[in-house]
């Protein structure tokens, strides 16, 4: 059996004071569990883990067996159920780079003021960007100038339960009765409501009502209300009716201030080279971004060491099957040490996510030409190879080819700080 722990510590401590008790309790309940293993998971730490179990509901008597671990906390509020909020969620923990200042701006404002400025906020954008965030942020922020005030939040999902729940117990004319006392209803992901025609109707009377009443309501889905063909035309203009805004993707320097502010949190260091890695490969959610770097760091806190490229790069392939990422060789130190020129070449079509034969090949698009002359140039540093051999490492190039690549990524790094970056995170990789 193995028990998974978020750190060196929990073993430590599992380990010195109830190892016993645990071994004992495992073969109790099954007598085959031959031995108990403890492995240092870091992505445990993470709140929402699905493995992770919370201690503090075993204090009871009941055994832990026959107890079932809620996995989505809930809490009541005026006899409506609310997903409690994630203390990790605030405003304050989000960072909006460039691309989501509006969006961070109009939540501020929803918070200072409820009901009172845009309503509904109506928060939309691409999965894992933020959405949830902002929204159980706004939420939380709203009980912190407001103590007193009702703050529901919950998923459409959720909403649509209690509905088929009212519908079967035949009470749905008391459900707008029900939000009534609300002040601030927030409900995520509604694109789910699409043909759902009873909880369209139901959340339609739910929604004048709270409205009418001043109440705030804040939205998220996947896209732009005009967009949500499967909804009433009524539902979707009142959705329309105050503030819309896009959550976007962050651009590279957010990204690399999201995860800085990541490591922070999880007290971890992770060298900056390796972070520009993950931002550089990871664009397509702030979800998978965070998603690499606990994963690295897991992986590494096992070993004992901190993440490498080669591991993120490891990470990003489980997560993509279809990657185009490809192996590199490793040293005893799990570090990356260029060999050959084939090594160079592997390193830097993994860090440019591009395959071999993009790079060796005969494009002459920037995006490929531009890790090209990198490379050539590094092949130069780090094996002293003559331009004549690594030409023919590139398809047989004439060595002035070569030449003139070097020059060029030498010139560049003076004034463009992306290759100079790019450039010092491979030669820190490849060991120049
Ligand atoms: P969505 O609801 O849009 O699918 P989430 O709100 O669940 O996305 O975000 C996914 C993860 O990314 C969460 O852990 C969230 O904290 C984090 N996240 C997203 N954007 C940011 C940001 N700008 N700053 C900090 N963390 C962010
Ligand atoms: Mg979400």
């Amino acid at each position: 059996m193995t028990i998974g722990v978020p750190n060196h510590i929990v073993r430590g401590f599992i380990r010195n004071r109830h190892e016993a008790q645990i071994f004992q309790a495992a073969q109790t309940i099954d007598p085959t569990v031959k031995e108990v293993k403890y492995e240092v998971m870091g992505s445990l730490s993470d709140q929402d883990h699905p493995n992770k179990i919370d201690l503090k509901q075993f204090n009871g008597q009941e055994s832990p067996k026959m107890r079932k671990v809620p996995n989505k906390q809930e809490v009541i509020v005026d006899g409506v159920r609310s997903k409690m909020f994630n203390p990790r969620y605030t405003l304050d923990n989000f960072i909006p780079g460039q691309e989501n200042q509006l969006a961070m701006a109009a939540c501020k404002a929803v918070a200072a003021k409820p009901g009172n400025i845009y309503n509904p906020l109506f928060l939309y954008g691409n999965v894992g960007l933020g959405k949830t965030h902002l929204l159980q942020g706004v939420g939380l922020e709203v009980l912190k100038n407001y103590p007193k005030k009702k703050v529901i939040y919950m998923t459409s999902e959720r909403f649509m339960n209690e509905i088929i729940a009212a519908i079967g117990k035949k009470s749905t004319s008391s459900f707008k009765e029900k939000y009534r006392n609300i002040d601030c209803l927030i409900v995520d992901d509604v694109q789910f409501f699409g043909n759902k025609s009873s909880t369209q109707q139901e959340f339609f009377h739910t929604f004048n009502e709270l409205y009418d009443a001043d109440k705030q309501i804040i939205l998220s889905s996947d896209r732009p209300p005009s967009e949500l063909d499967l909804l009433e035309d009524r539902l979707v203009s009142r959705f329309g009716m105050g503030m819309v805004v896009e959550v976007l993707l962050p651009d590279f320097e957010t990204r690399m201030a999201i995860l800085n502010s990541k490591c922070l949190e999880c007290q971890v260091m992770v060298d900056r080279e390796v972070l520009e890695f993950i931002a550089y490969n990871v664009r397509h959610s702030v979800r998978e971004l965070e998603g690499i770097l606990v994963k690295a760091v897991g992986q590494a806190q096992l070993m004992q060491t901190t993440p490498t490229i080669k591991s993120v790069a490891d990470a990003l392939r489980q997560l993509n099957r279809d990657s185009d990422l490809q192996g590199i060789a490793l040293d005893s130190e799990k570090r990356m040490v260029a060999r050959n020129s084939d090594d160079v070449i592997d390193l830097v079509a993994q860090y440019f996510k591009m395959t071999r034969s993009d790079l060796t090949g005969e494009n002459r698009k920037k995006e490929v030409m531009i890790p090209r002359q990198i490379c050539m140039y590094l092949i130069r540093q780090a094996l002293d190879h003559s331009y004549e051999t690594i030409g023919e490492s590139f398809g047989g190039r004439n060595h002035t080819t070569v030449l003139h690549a070097c020059n060029k990524i030498i010139a560049q790094m003076k004034n463009d700080n992306r290759i100079m970056r790019d450039v010092n995170a491979l030669k820190r990789e490849i060991g120049v």
